[in-house]
């Protein structure tokens, strides 16, 4: 059985003292939370997140990474850098990344890779434009998407990784994927796991559905079979929607 894990990525929101803010009020309400849970917040935040999430099951991730250990690249932030904070994952590969930042499925690969070597759990995204699904597409892209970020990955090492479906059409938009259209992404993805390691990691991989999730549709979300949780991006800086959509 795959334990459900709900992930908040919190993108570019909230300050260090908003963050504290937003924390403190959770925990007490996703106390007796059935799922993994998972918080990303921004980079600066992560610190004083992984403080006051220490004595519950709350687990913390970055939202990005990159795959050198240091060197010159303004900007970034090593795995390295996130080891230290000793939070558990870090999303990749976030199409607001591959759109706006120039991360490709090879930067993926390569990220994905580095994480798991300093064990870390990547979350990886992967997901269709709207035009993209319009032309009958969305299997072959979100297929290759997959096949690439888990080019030359071990299947010990792929059991380890949380991927994430999020149509780009329904992130941020108020459109959610139907369930059923979503479950069945999902199991594309399920059967191409499949296909590059063996059966049992492609049993237990969990795949978490993203976009526009709120309280009010999570519930059948997570009634597919396919499907084994969310990564959600508005909803989760609300701390009544996030913890509704937590204990749904
Ligand atoms: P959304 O974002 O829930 O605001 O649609 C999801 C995401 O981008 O991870």
């Amino acid at each position: 059985m795959r334990k459900p894990i709900i992930a908040g990525n919190w993108k570019m929101n909230n300050t260090i003292e908003q963050s504290k803010r937003l924390v403190k009020e959770l925990i007490p309400l996703i106390k007796d939370a059935k799922v993994d849970v998972v918080l990303c917040p921004s980079y600066l935040s992560l610190q004083e997140v992984k403080n006051l999430v220490k004595d519950t099951s709350v687990k913390v991730g970055a939202q990005n990474m990159h795959f050198e250990k240091s060197g010159a690249y303004t900007g970034e932030v090593s795995g390295e850098m996130l080891k230290e904070l000793e939070i558990e994952y870090v999303i990749i590969g976030h199409s607001e990344r591959r759109q706006y930042f120039n991360e490709t499925d090879e930067t993926v690969n390569r990220k994905v890779k580095k994480a798991l070597e300093l064990n870390l759990i990547p979350i990886i995204c992967v997901g269709e434009t709207l035009e993209e699904r319009e032309q009958g597409k969305a299997r072959s892209i979100v297929t290759s998407q997959v096949e690439a970020a888990l080019k030359d990955l071990s299947n010990k090492e792929i059991a380890q990784l949380v991927i994430a479906y999020e149509p780009i059409w329904a992130i941020g938009t108020g459109k959610t994927a139907s369930s059923q259209d979503a479950n069945e992404v999902c199991s594309w993805i399920r059967d191409k796991v499949n296909q590059l390691a063996d059966v049992h990691v492609a049993q237990n991989i969990r795949i978490q559905y993203g976009g526009s999730v709120k309280p009010n549709n999570i519930k059948e979300l997570m009634e597919q079979p396919h499907i084994d949780g969310a990564l959600v991006g508005g909803a989760s800086l609300k701390v009544d929607q996030f913890s509704a959509i937590v204990n749904y």
